[in-house]
């Protein structure tokens, strides 16, 4: 580390020093790359299990940097967090698939995009004005919007989240539970607010053919979604085997590699030409 001179400490020790500065070094470029056009959105195709066909995205952001080429989200989205950056970051992501979807509703493709929020959103007071603006300004349809959130946006039980919800609920957005199974609380928030959909995580269904525990707990899922009126996707599905089983359950829809990985909007666009042909 840098010899800072007489009495002075360096903040960080040799050995919390990779992992620090590495994270500084995405910061930095963050900052930079939100002005530079680094990032973009990329968007996975839903599938609804009863007629196999596309009737939303999810829409998944990408960053190419210049330096450190490209960086997955499970990486960069924790430092967006913890630095604040996410609510610039979350704007951008806004705005473009707000963007996209005026584009398909324009070429009359009525499709549903999910968007992803992170908890820090939730402390901008921006965050519905610039919703509603955006909505505005690209005159979609709300009720097409969706809005995915873990729980650990609602474990604060701060006011303003409660309010927030409320205020996206009355414009008529959509709420999914996302990453469904993996925490520990998440059934009481169920009831606590207005959830339209529940996203099975991909941790359950990656082994469900060989995982009897796993498929006990996928039915149960789905039924105890279902007695609640919510819809089930089921994330990360790769295989035909897990889509009849996902079907025979009663699962709604089905989103994973085995129907289509994250693609940008061109091919997005392509595929959705594809289908209409059909
Ligand atoms: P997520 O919300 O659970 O998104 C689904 C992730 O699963 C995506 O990873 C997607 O590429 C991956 N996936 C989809 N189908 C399959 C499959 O069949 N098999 C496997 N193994 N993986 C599959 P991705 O794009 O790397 O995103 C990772 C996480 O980063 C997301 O998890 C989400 O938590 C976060 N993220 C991505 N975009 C945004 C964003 O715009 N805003 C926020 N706040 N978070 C985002
Ligand atoms: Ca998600
Ligand atoms: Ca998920
Ligand atoms: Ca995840």
């Amino acid at each position: 580390s840098k010899k800072l001179g007489r009495n002075t400490y360096s903040l960080f020790t040799p050995d919390m020093g990779e992992g620090v500065s590495r994270r500084l070094l995405l910061e930095e470029q963050m900052r930079g790359g939100l002005g530079r056009d680094e990032f973009s959105l990329n968007y996975q195709p839903k599938i609804d299990l009863r007629n196999n066909r596309v009737t939303g995205v999810e829409a998944l952001v990408r960053w190419e940097n210049e330096e450190l080429g490209k960086v997955s989200p499970d990486e960069f989205i924790s430092v967006a967090e913890h630095s604040g950056l996410i609510v610039e970051l979350g704007q951008f992501v806004i705005f473009e698939a707000l963007r996209s979807m005026k584009a398909w509703a324009d070429s009359g493709f009525e499709i549903s995009v999910a968007i992803n929020l992170s908890p820090r959103q939730f402390h901008d007071l921006n965050l519905i004005p610039f919703i509603k603006n955006t909505i505005q300004t690209f005159k979609v349809d709300p009720t097409l919007i969706e809005l995915e959130i873990t729980e650990g946006v609602l474990m604060s039980g701060h006011r303003f989240i409660t309010d927030a919800l409320q205020s996206l609920n009355e414009m008529g957005i959509k709420l999914a539970m996302d990453d469904f199974g993996t925490g520990f609380s998440s059934l009481s928030y169920l009831r606590k607010y207005s959830f339209d959909t529940l996203k099975i995580d991909r941790s359950f269904i990656a082994d469900l053919m060989e995982d009897e525990e796993d498929r006990a707990l996928v039915d149960a899922i789905i039924s105890m979604a279902h007695s609640l009126g919510l819809d089930v996707v089921a994330e990360g599905v790769e295989t035909i085997d897990q889509v009849d089983y996902l079907t025979l359950q009663g699962c709604e829809y089905a989103q994973g590699f085995l129907k289509g990985r994250p693609m940008t909007f061109n091919a997005l666009t392509k595929s959705l030409e594809g289908e209409r042909r059909l």
